[in-house]
């Protein structure tokens, strides 16, 4: 794992993504909890249930931006000088008997702007303890900290959890401390925190493997190792992106930027830009947890890159 980069976000630097917050205008501070935008996809049921917004400094965002995009796309990003929101954008997911939510979220345990899944589902009708199957794309802590309540239990008491083989066999490493460069070990004491609370219930899947019927893993390792996506049948298809394209401007419009916390650059690039061409391609359906709610809509070929088409 030596091509693994040590640009995760240090305290200070996640700090300082709080502090900005308070310059923010005040549009992007509204509360989201009556948000809950509804579709079909197939014979999926879909409810995109917010979690709050998080903000990142740009150095996150896009640290090869340079002075003058960086400027542009903070503006239109509704940004203030050197940090932007990023949405938490929850599908949840009614098919057959089962009621799926994909990632929890990042519970009290990131920014204090986000965290409010549970608050959101009861707000949408959605009781927690009916959830039947949680799926984690990735054991970041804005995907994984919802997984325990401030109370120490699991939110979704009875729910069985997916994760992809490779991010349990990364993150639960018990040699993390020589293993990993010292600014992941926080990340890593959250994975094994998280993850670990659901030993007992959980199945490892592979690229292929399906969740539930129509549901099927995709392989978008970079972002972390054992990265992954969910591919939808119905319609043309349709893909649950997570982190695999982390924003709705930048992703679609720079596909060869790096992010800040990709920690497998070239890896997640690679696998971005294959995403997001074969969406454009196959005019797959997206939805993508950290853009603009609800995140839902199309990518379209745009001059020599493309351009992310909100459907709502
Ligand atoms: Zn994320």
């Amino acid at each position: 794992m030596s091509d693994i980069i040590s640009t995760g976000p240090s305290r200070r630097q996640l700090l300082a993504g709080t502090a900005a917050f308070a310059t923010l205008p005040a549009w992007a501070q509204y509360a989201l909890a009556q948000q809950a935008y509804r579709f079909k996809q197939g014979e999926f049921d879909i409810t995109v249930v917010s979690d709050g917004y998080l903000t990142l400094p740009a150095d996150i965002i896009m640290p090869t931006a340079n002075a003058q995009e960086r400027a542009e796309l903070l503006k239109r990003l509704g940004g203030a000088a050197d940090s932007a929101p990023m949405r938490t954008n929850i599908p949840v997911i009614r098919v057959g008997s089962d009621l799926i939510v994909v990632d929890t979220g990042s519970g009290d345990k990131f920014q204090a702007t986000a965290g409010n899944l549970v608050e959101n589902l009861k707000a949408a009708g959605i009781d927690p303890a009916a959830v039947t199957k949680v799926v984690f794309t990735h054991a970041h802590p804005d995907h994984s900290g919802g997984t325990l309540g401030k109370d120490g239990k699991l939110a979704f008491p009875n729910a069985a959890y997916y994760v992809g083989a490779a991010e349990w066999q990364f993150w639960t490493n018990p040699d993390y401390r020589t293993a990993m460069p010292e600014p992941l070990h926080e990340f890593a004491r959250g994975a094994q925190r998280d993850l670990f609370a659901v030993k007992d219930r959980v199945t490892l899947v592979k690229p292929g493997d399906e969740i539930v019927s129509g549901m099927r893993v995709l392989d978008t390792a970079g972002h972390t190792p054992g990265h992954i996506s969910l591919e939808l049948a119905g319609g043309s298809g349709m893909i649950i992106t997570a982190d695999a394209a982390t924003n709705h401007l930048i992703s679609f419009e720079h596909p060869d930027w790096r992010f800040g916390f990709d920690m497998q650059s070239d890896l997640a690039i690679a696998n971005r830009k294959k995403l997001v061409d074969r969406a454009a391609s196959e005019r797959l359906r997206l939805l993508g947890y950290h853009w603009t709610y609800p995140g839902v809509g199309f990518a379209e070929r745009s001059g020599s890159g493309f351009r992310f088409v909100a459907e709502a």
